[in-house]
Formats: structure tokens, C-alpha cells, sequence
């Protein structure tokens, strides 16, 4: 039997998103719970998939399913695509696996001709309706599916308003629309050199096809990357019967969500226009009335609307996210997802439905997306300065948040200037999909027009950043990039900020703090904490980070990098005194400099951590991010030294690298100047038994060795460092438990894992390295090769940011079962950047370590993907 590459809404059920997408996957479900649905069909993701690889055509299977399809339809509805009587229309919109909102093209009224026109202007008896819903049309097809600009009709449909003394497209009357269609049709004609297509037929498989392209389409490809979507999922088609919200005013259409997105209140936000289609609403082309306001205007239709969100968020144990059309009193649902919303209303709702009994807590937990909480540890205001600022104006409390920046005008801008480190805020009359980049890279994102669920809301909430919507005060000049808002006027460079909780909007650069988590939030992670069995420890290099950390609820510390203890002030010029020493002697003194400094910070770093374990890594510089630059630091280094800035820079030169992150560093080092491993590792021993002699505790720290590939340097350095730690504790009469491990972030140590763990008291992958190497891929110039990369499809996503399970995983899960038979109490961490990356963390579950480290404020999204991880994959905390 032929391949099935299309369902009827009456086949499918929630089940199945990845074949129907979740748009056709949630359409089936409804019309299986026997809910007002147009019906349609559904064309699966896997004719996309195999469109996009294959010739750019649907082929005969599909068509012949399509045709099939249609014929069911055209029974179920009682009328005929194209008839000349009584045509029937349909909308054609793309529907991917995980919902990615105005990312991919839609086409709506398809079917209409020079004669269904004319067909659906009788049978209605509104002809005003039925050359309107033409004239988008025309407009719609030749922009999504033929690629004629938009803007070419926008102009026109402008013009000739103007002509007729029409202030909105709602005056022009039916004779009005007929003239525009006929202007359309010329410019479709003068473009693409022939006629619009009249054969209904020809546009349906011509849309199909568009929706198919648009995955490939340059923002799907950003939205994908952003959201870890992969592009192997494709999108499916879902062709489904029109209903007209513009069919007069007991007509009118909405969006609406179950509970609040923005705060997670379980109260209903929606809104809707009367006498509009769709796209009205999301593009945010006209300010929508609440929600509330269809109870005033049509009671009846208020009422089973609010029942029927009631059964789907009962149905689907989630807020919902609905579309809606009132096509003459009746009311339809056009579809519903789970909405999106921000880190706090999620957390809110997990928790609320938990107490509600609606689901239980492991459900509850799969309900946030870990790296979602990334949000609700984002900047607030400073709460005095915002009591000291007066707002000019206000919008919408689109998406909350603090953003204080320049003002930009355009996408490209926005990005341009973000690049460069300033802060942005991206003001525009309403955003598009086209924008996603600058809306990524701004503080904040204003809109001048537009409601809650515009486009701008919508996206920006999804990304957590701060966003006011629909400010009409503001007069905007986009050629000129001004704006004027409360009798001010503002330019490109300017500093405004915005108050994504309030839609306050203020001219000056306000300061803003580290936000407060509501007890939500705790509640939420105790029972993550409960069920994860990976443990979560963080990479801070100073107390204060530390201290952060444990706040946000690390356990312990799997990475100090002691390099970067020498970053600011002074130090960095002790440090590169003892670089560019000459003699061991010379080395010896300066290394006496740094040590008081060293030993004081770990003492700082034990006290914030009190009894929890402690990683110090021996030093582990590249060498290029620690040498002088400048004259100037040539200079103060010469007058440090008592040498010439001749023979400095001779030396410096002589320690040039071609590859420094590949060249002299961690344990290299360590072996060509032992001194420096003896410096250390009395700082952190003399440092751990004053402390635990000081505060009475048991210090255990673990000593780690990085950049290890063969078992006798581990063996050399590692003599290094218990000889010095015996005889620190010798001196001071005090016996400590301390470990001394590896970092395997080269490829050989984890070949030779069996071989490392004989001296390994613990490993640590380093996958920032073990990334690089097993690529081949400089972590200097990987970000400028791996942009082309992703844009070609040769890698789905960035394999610095999110583990490569194939490649680099096999690595890891090879040194860990090789590792394990030779020392099975070895403790196994991860302390790569990956180490805060919800996929690599589960990864990491999956194969076996005992903790993930990573940056402080990745510490709630490590502890949430543990414990998504352990619900979907359980296994056993390994013990020791
Ligand atoms: C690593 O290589 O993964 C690592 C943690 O070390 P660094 O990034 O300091 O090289
Ligand atoms: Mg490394």
C-alpha cells in the first residue's frame, strides 16, 4: 500500500504531532471531542520532509491523496471548491510539531475566482464581503505563495483610499473593493507577466507547496535555532473550511488564553474584533476590544465559548491558547495549543493546577521549559529610581520585565547596535516575523500598534524579553526615525525604558536590580530537587559567585577556574609577571605574589560553601587572553620587572602561539613548571584547613588536573600535588580528605579512560575542549565556521552550546564504562558550558554521571532538567 501523507481532521487525534503538526494533531482531537470545528484535512510533515529533500513537487501520491481529501470535504460541507453557485473557501496554514508562531505563511479565502466571486456574493447577498475576502486573498497568495511584495498592494489599496476620501478599509463599499480586486489582479498581472491563477485546484497545490518552502524560510531558520527545534521535523499543511469573522457585526474573531500568560492568574485574556478575519487580530493592525466585551455584544456565544475552553484546558490538563470565529452567531474554533507564556505565569499554573488536582506533580514539572526560567532571573528595575522617574506614557504590560536602551527603529539596527554592546530597545509600529533577530538581540521591544496576542507580545514573552505593546500615544516617524510621546521627542540613540509589568514607558535610562523569585518558585524546585537524581553543583571562581549559586541551589562547586582569579585590577600584572619570568627563580617570586591572593579567595570560596565539595582546577590559562596588548601595559610591566619593554616583548613573542587554545596550557604547564602546581596546591590546602580549623567544619576539596591525554603526565603532575598537600598537612598537624582528579576533555584521556582512572580519583569532562577537539574546531573561530554550518544544514544546531550525543557523547560514554570497572566508586561530573544545557543534561543522566556544573544562573534550568530527565528516564543515584 501507498504511503498515507494525508488525514482527514476526523482521523488523527492529539497523539499524533509529529506526523500532523500540532496545529492538524490538536484540529483532530477537537473534532473527535465533537467541538464547533471547520473541518479540513491534514498534509503530514512527512510530504514536507520529502518535498524539501526531493524535486520541490508534490507528487502523484500526494496530489491523488489531496484530490481524495478535498472531494470528503466538499461533502461535508455541501459546496464545491470554485463552484460558480455556492464556492467553498479554504484557509491554508502550516502546523509544525512544536508551535512556532507567524514563522511560517498562512493563506486564507483560497478558492475564490472572477467567477466564485461573483458565486459567493450572491449566495450571501453581500457582495461588500465577498470581494473583500478577493481582494486579501490576491493579496495573500501573491505575497506568500509567488513572492510579489506585499507593500506593492498596501500602496495601491492606500492610494486609492485616498482617491475615494476613505479613512479605514471598513468604509470602502463593495463597488470600492471591486475596482481595488481589478487593481490587484493588474499588478499580479504586470509582475509575474499572466493572469492570477483562476483554477482553484492550481492554488491549492500551489499554497501547499508555499507553506512546505516557508520551513526553509530565513525566520523559521531563526526561530529553530533559538527553540532547539530540529529542521529534520518539517511542517505539516492543514487545509481547513473558511468561516468569516467579516461577514458584518454578528461576526467578529479572537484569540484567547485560559488563564493569564503574563502573570498565570486563572482568569481568561482574549481578545476580539468584530468583523474581521484572523490575521486581523495577530498582526495587530487594529486594537482588539477584551474578551469581556463579547458577553455585552453577543451573550450566548460568550457563554459556550467560555464552556468550551473549560473542556479543552480540563482535556488537554494545560492553559490553552484558542482561536476563534464568529461567523453570523455561530461559533467556531479554528484551533488550540498549549499557550505560551512567561517563566512566572508557567510556574504559577504548574503549581496552582497542582493544588486544583488537575495534574499531579510529575506532570507539573514536564510543564516548564527549563531554559524558560532563565527569565525570572532577569532584571527589575532599581525600585527607588523607578519612584524617582515619571512615566511619559504607557502601552500594554505585554511581556514583563525591565528594559532600559537606545532607541532603534529597524530590526537591523537593532541587532547592528546590540552587536557592537550597546543596549538596545527596538521601537516599531507593529512587528513582523522579519524582526525576530533585532527582537532577539534588544533589551526591550515597543509597538506602537497591536494588542496582547500581536505578534510582538507573543514572541517576546516566548523569549522572555521585556515588552510594551499598542502605545498609540506615540506618534511615530519611521522614515525619519523620531517618535513623539508625551510632548517629547525621540531619536535614534536616545535612552528610553520600558516596564513590561505595567506598559509604563519612561524617557531616560532607569537601573535596573536582580529580580525577587516568588515562592512559586521555590515550591516548584523543591519538587524538582525531589525527583532528579543527577546532582547540580555550579563553576564560580569567586565567593560572590559562589554565593549566587547556592542561592540558586547548587550543591557544590564542580569548576574553579583559578585563571580567572587574575583578571581584574592589579592582578593581572603579578600574573604576567610570573608568564614572562625567565628563570625558575624569577617565576618562584612572582608566583609568592600571587599566592596570598590565591589562597584568600579560596578561603572565600570554602566559606561560601561551608561542607559542600569544592573543585579547584589547577591553572589552566590560553596564554593569548593573559599577555600585555598594549604599549602602555608593555610599560607598567617593564617598570614592574626591571626590564626593558624590549626584552619583554622578545619574551612575549618567544611564547607566541599559533594555537593557544591548543597550545601551553592546564596541566602542559604544570609539567614544564612544576612550581606553579606546588603554589597552588598549597593555597588550597593551607586555605582548607584554616577554614575547617576556623569555622570547625570537614573540608574536602578535589584538586583537579585539566587537559590531560596520557596517564604519565596525570602521573607527574598528580606526584606534584600530593607530595605538596602531605606536607601542608604535616606542618599544620591537621589531616584532610581531598581528592585529586581529571578533566577529560581531550580525546585521547577519554580513549585511555581505563588507564586515567587507575590515578582519577574523579573525572570531569570538559566538553568546551572535548567539543573542540573531537570537531576540530577552534573555540576561537567556531562561531563565524558554525553560522554557516547551521544556515546549510550540515549541523542542526551549535555543538559548543548543546552536547553532540553521537560524536562527543560516544566519547564521554566510553570513558565512563571504561572508567568505572577500574575504579567503580570514581565520581563523574560534567563542568563544559553544556553542564547548564537542559539537552546535554539529560544526556548526561542518560549516561551515567553524578553531577552536571554550570554557570549560577544556569543552576534552576540544570536542577529542572535533571528532574525532567529522571521522570523520563529513571534510573538509580549511583552511590559512593
Ligand atoms: C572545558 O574545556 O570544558 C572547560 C570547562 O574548561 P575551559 O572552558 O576553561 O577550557
Ligand atoms: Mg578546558
Amino acid at each position: 500500500m501507498s504511503k498515507k501523507y494525508v488525514y482527514m481532521f476526523s482521523e488523527g487525534n492529539a497523539s499524533m504531532k509529529s506526523l500532523l503538526g500540532g496545529k492538524g494533531a490538536n484540529l483532530a482531537e477537537m473534532t473527535m471531542l465533537g467541538l464547533p470545528i471547520p473541518q479540513g484535512f491534514t498534509i503530514s510533515t512527512e510530504a514536507c520532509t520529502e518535498y524539501n529533500e526531493g524535486g520541490k513537487k508534490l507528487t502523484e501520491e500526494m496530489i491523488a491523496q489531496i484530490e481524495v481529501a478535498l472531494s470528503k470535504l466538499e461533502e461535508i460541507a455541501g459546496k464545491k471548491l470554485g463552484d460558480p453557485q455556492n464556492p467553498l473557501l479554504v484557509s491554508v496554514r502550516s502546523g509544525a510539531r512544536a508551535s512556532m508562531p507567524g514563522m511560517m505563511d498562512t493563506v486564507l479565502n483560497l478558492g475564490l475566482n472572477d467567477v466564485s466571486v461573483e458565486g459567493l456574493a450572491k449566495k450571501t447577498g453581500n457582495p461588500r464581503f465577498a470581494y473583500d475576502s478577493y481582494r486579501r486573498f490576491i493579496m495573500m497568495f501573491a505575497d506568500v505563495v509567488i513572492g510579489v511584495s506585499k507593500s506593492k498592494f498596501e500602496r495601491k489599496l492606500d492610494e486609492y483610499k485616498d482617491e475615494v476620501g476613505a479613512k479605514f478599509d471598513t468604509d470602502l463599499t463593495a463597488e470600492d473593493l471591486k475596482k481595488v480586486t481589478a487593481m490587484f489582479k493588474q499588478i499580479y498581472l504586470e509582475d509575474q507577466g499572466k493572469e492570477f491563477p483562476q483554477d482553484p485546484k492550481e492554488q491549492l497545490f500551489e499554497a501547499a507547496m508555499a507553506v512546505f518552502r516557508s520551513w526553509d524560510n530565513p525566520r523559521a531558520f531563526v526561530y529553530r535555532r533559538m527553540n532547539d527545534i530540529p529542521y529534520s521535523w518539517g511542517t505539516a499543511v492543514n487545509v481547513q473550511m473558511m468561516v468569516f469573522g467579516n461577514m458584518g457585526d454578528t461576526s467578529g474573531t479572537g484569540v484567547a488564553f485560559t488563564r493569564n500568560a503574563a502573570t498565570g492568574e486563572k482568569a481568561m485574556l482574549g481578545e476580539y474584533l468584530v468583523n474581521a478575519q484572523g490575521e486581523d487580530v495577530v498582526a495587530g493592525v487594529r486594537t482588539p476590544n477584551p474578551i469581556a466585551k463579547l458577553a455585552e455584544d453577543m451573550p450566548a456565544v460568550y457563554e459556550q465559548f467560555i464552556e468550551i475552553s473549560n473542556t479543552l484546558e480540563n482535556h488537554y490538563k494545560d492553559m490553552q491558547d484558542m482561536e476563534f470565529t464568529v461567523e453570523e452567531g455561530k461559533l467556531y474554533f479554528l484551533q488550540t495549543r498549549n499557550g505560551k507564556r512567561t517563566a512566572n505565569a508557567a510556574l504559577r499554573i504548574a503549581v496552582e493546577m497542582v493544588d486544583e488536582g488537575l495534574i499531579t506533580k510529575e506532570e507539573a514539572l514536564m510543564k516548564v521549559e527549563p531554559k524558560q526560567l532563565d527569565q525570572i532571573l532577569h532584571p527589575a528595575f532599581d525600585p527607588k529610581a523607578l519612584k524617582a522617574a515619571t512615566p511619559l506614557g504607557k502601552g500594554l504590560p505585554a511581556s514583563p520585565g525591565a528594559a532600559a536602551g537606545k532607541v532603534c527603529f529597524t530590526a537591523e539596527d537593532a541587532k547592528e547596535q546590540a552587536e557592537g554592546g550597546d543596549r538596545v530597545i527596538l521601537v516599531r509600529l507593529e512587528t513582523s516575523p522579519e524582526d525576530i533577530e533585532g527582537m532577539a538581540a534588544a533589551q526591550g521591544i515597543l509597538t506602537v500598534r497591536g494588542g496582547m496576542t500581536s505578534h510582538a507580545a507573543v514572541v517576546a514573552r516566548g523569549m522572555g524579553t521585556c515588552c510594551v505593546s499598542g502605545c498609540e500615544e506615540i506618534k511615530m516617524n519611521e522614515a525619519a526615525k523620531t517618535f513623539t510621546l508625551g510632548g517629547k521627542t525621540f531619536k535614534e540613540g536616545d535612552f528610553i525604558s520600558l516596564d513590561g509589568s505595567t506598559g509604563n514607558i519612561y524617557g531616560e535610562d532607569i537601573p535596573t536590580v536582580d529580580p525577587e523569585i516568588s515562592g512559586n518558585f521555590a515550591k516548584f524546585m523543591a519538587w524538582a530537587d525531589e525527583r532528579r537524581s543527577l546532582k547540580v553543583r555550579t563553576n564560580a571562581d569567586t565567593p560572590h559567585d559562589a554565593q549566587i549559586a547556592i542561592d540558586f541551589g547548587a550543591e557544590g562547586i564542580g569548576l574553579t577556574r583559578t585563571e580567572h582569579m587574575f583578571f581584574e585590577g592589579d592582578r593581572i600584572m603579578k600574573f604576567r609577571k610570573m608568564i614572562l619570568a625567565d628563570t625558575v627563580a624569577e617565576r618562584v617570586e612572582a608566583l609568592k605574589g600571587i599566592e596570598p591572593f590565591q589562597k584568600e579567595d579560596f578561603k572565600g570560596i570554602y566559606k561560601a560553601m561551608q561542607e559542600r565539595p569544592v573543585t579547584i582546577r589547577l591553572l589552566d590559562p590560553p596564554l593569548h587572553e593573559f599577555m600585555p596588548n598594549t604599549d602602555e601595559e608593555f610599560d607598567i610591566l617593564a617598570k614592574e620587572t626591571g626590564k626593558t619593554v624590549e626584552e619583554l616583548k622578545v619574551k612575549a613573542r618567544g611564547l607566541h602561539e599559533l594555537n593557544p587554545m591548543m597550545g601551553h596550557r592546564g596541566c602542559r604547564l604544570a609539567v614544564s613548571y612544576p612550581e606553579i602546581a606546588e603554589m597552588q596546591t598549597r593555597a588550597i590546602m593551607e586555605a582548607a584547613v584554616e577554614v575547617s580549623n576556623e569555622l570547625n567544619i570537614n573540608i574536602k576539596p578535589e584538586i583537579m588536573i585539566p587537559l590531560i591525554g596520557e596517564i604519565k603526565e596525570l602521573k607527574y603532575v598528580k606526584n606534584i600535588v600530593v607530595e605538596t598537600a602531605e606536607k601542608v598537612m604535616a606542618d599544620a598537624g591537621k589531616k584532610l580528605e581531598y581528592l585529586v582528579g581529571t578533566m577529560i576533555e581531550i580525546p585521547r584521556a577519554a580513549l585511555t579512560a581505563d588507564e586515567i582512572a587507575t590515578e582519577a580519583e574523579f573525572f570531569s569532562f570538559g566538553t568546551n575542549d572535548l567539543t573542540q577537539m573531537t570537531y576540530g574546531l577552534s573555540r576561537d573561530d567556531a562561531g563565524k565556521i558554525l553560522a554557516d554550518y547551521i544556515d546549510r544544514n550540515i549541523y542542526e544546531c551549535d555543538p559548543t552550546a548543546r552536547l553532540d550525543r553521537t560524536g562527543v557523547g560516544m566519547l564521554m560514554k566510553w570513558a565512563v564504562e571504561k572508567a568505572l570497572p577500574v575504579r567503580p566508586d570514581i565520581h563523574l561530573g560534567i563542568c563544559g558550558e553544556h553542564g547548564g544545557d537542559p539537552s546535554s543534561v539529560e544526556f548526561c543522566h542518560l549516561i551515567g554521571l553524578d553531577y552536571v556544573s554550570c554557570s549560577p544562573f544556569r543552576v534552576p534550568i540544570a536542577r529542572l532538567a535533571a528532574a525532567q530527565a529522571q521522570i523520563n528516564f529513571p534510573r538509580e543515584t549511583r552511590k559512593h
